[in-house]
């Protein structure tokens, strides 16, 4: 373990406390050079240097600002270290050893907070009063707390930074990175990413539920039998390509897991390509995306393909080389598996044809679109029996005749739904099987609305009429469907 030197003009207050991150958790790295060697900014706007005293190149800064701005004072390497930016083989004691920082003991219990509730999100947001601290829960964002001060924010944000290893001076263009989180639930990975904002810089933290033991059941994610039937027997296929669809946090990898554990046999050869690796899935090749290595979605791909798959999952299209692929792969004898980000089924076709997809390698291609959306659920604590309101009737273009005498479920919240009368949440989804007449359809460049109007002649069930039929049961609300359906 290395020494650091500091140096300061006068009486700061890292030499006071030596090794107080307390002290120092405000102080912004400006430069880092070869030898670990970092030029800050301390509170008071001093110039301090913080060097790696057994390297060469450092002792001569060292030396340099020696003579610039007093002596150097040896100060306690711990603290300092974080600042400087940990060795990887250092970063795992990093949260004991510098426990009595504020920024540190904020983000790891703002991180407690989030893990605990079980969000899938943890938002810290740069108001122009300092920090608003939010995570999403069940889809919907919930405030954790507002730290005022903009300090507090900025030092927060340092400390992700040095976490995930980005660049502590960059605050203009955004950053992304990793980091894990350590407590007494075990540890967690998550995706960090910075992005510069009006006043100051804002961060997201993705959870990401790496290595968790089993894919779900089809049947346990809350579509309709009949959905889950019909989607099965289109995985069953020898060939063609199976999309999943709908918004950022639609539970669409969810669903693509469970529907391949749902054909697992043995007796195919199965590999994924996924950013991040979400389950692990016995039998199946999983490898995950590595973008800084290049290894992306296209390029790992065009590598599976030599490898002699049957059956091939790609996380997700987001670019022409990988619809491309992904096309040619299932038009040439293979099962691909995907998700693309859209709004329903038809926006699929569109986004493709976008991305390069010509009308005939689309229609003979694609064989299965499901849109999805996850709603959550009445809590069950705190479920009572009301009237539908006739204004969200009238939103929802439901006509109140129908649905004026209909009794329906809501949660009044309680303890278990933290208020919110709503616990847990579950999917629900539009399946569009391709037969010859939406073939031809496609082919003939027909409109969205022509293709939606054959599908629903064709048994396709919409998106917004499976969502009422879970309102009809009280599984959820009229208010949940607005939410997250569009006409
Ligand atoms: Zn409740």
């Amino acid at each position: 373990m290395s020494r650091l030197h500091v140096t300061e003009p006068s009486a700061p207050a890292a030499a006071e406390n030596p090794g107080q991150t307390s002290t120092l958790a405000g102080l912004r790295v400006l430069r880092r050079g070869p030898g670990d060697v970092a030029l800050v900014e301390g509170p008071s706007g001093r110039m301090v240097l913080l060097a790696d005293a057994d390297d060469a190149a450092a002792r001569q800064w060292a030396a340099l600002f020696a003579r610039t701005l007093g002596p150097p004072r040896l100060c306690d390497a711990t603290a300092l270290r974080l600042l400087a930016g940990p060795a990887a083989t250092e970063r795992q004691e990093a949260p004991e050893q510098s426990a009595d920082g504020p920024a540190v003991r904020l983000l790891d219990s703002l991180l407690d907070h989030a893990l605990h509730e079980g969000a899938s999100d943890l938002h810290l947001e740069a108001t122009p009063e300092g920090l608003l601290a939010r995570c999403r829960l069940d889809g919907v964002m919930l405030e954790l707390g507002r730290y005022p001060g903009r300090e507090a924010a900025e030092q927060l944000i340092s400390r992700l930074k040095v976490l995930a290893e980005l660049d502590i001076a960059e605050r203009r263009v955004p950053q992304d990175g990793r980091l894990q989180h350590v407590n007494a639930r075990g540890r967690t990975d998550l995706r960090v990413s910075i992005m510069p904002s009006l006043h100051g810089e804002d961060a997201v933290l993705r959870v990401l539920e790496q290595g968790r033991a089993a894919a779900p059941e089809l049947g346990s994610l809350g579509f309709a039998p009949a959905v889950c039937t019909r989607l099965r027997q289109a995985a069953e296929r020898p060939h063609g390509l199976l999309l999943v669809t709908g918004p950022t946090g639609s539970g669409k990898t969810s669903t693509l897991y469970a529907v391949i554990r749902s054909v697992l046999s043995g007796l195919d050869k199965i590999i994924s390509i996924e950013d991040p690796v979400e389950y692990q899935l016995p039998g199946v090749l999983q490898i995950p995306v590595n973008e800084k290595k290049g290894l992306t979605f296209a390029r790992g791909l065009r590598s599976i393909l030599r490898h002699d798959p049957d059956k091939i999952f790609v996380g997700e299209i987001r670019d022409a080389e990988t619809a491309g692929i992904a096309v040619q792969s299932a038009l040439t004898g293979h099962l691909v598996f995907s998700s693309l980000h859209a709004n329903d089924a038809f926006e699929v076709m569109g986004r493709l044809r976008h991305l390069g997809i010509d009308a005939h390698g689309l229609a003979s291609a694609l064989h299965a679109v499901l849109a999805q959306r996850l709603l959550r659920r009445v809590c069950l604590h705190c479920t009572a029996a009301h009237r539908p309101e006739p204004a969200l009737l009238q939103r929802l273009g439901l006509p109140s005749a129908d649905w004026a005498g209909t009794v329906l479920r809501m949660g009044r919240g309680c303890a278990h739904c933290r208020g919110t009368g709503y616990l847990g949440r579950q999917a629900v989804g539009e399946l569009v099987l391709m037969d010859e007449r939406l073939r031809e359809l496609l082919l003939a460049g027909a409109a969205a609305a022509q293709l939606r109007a054959q599908a629903q002649r064709a048994g396709t069930q919409p998106l917004r009429e499976a969502a009422l039929d879970l309102v009809r049961t009280g599984v959820t609300t009229l208010e949940e469907v607005l939410r997250v359906t569009v006409d």
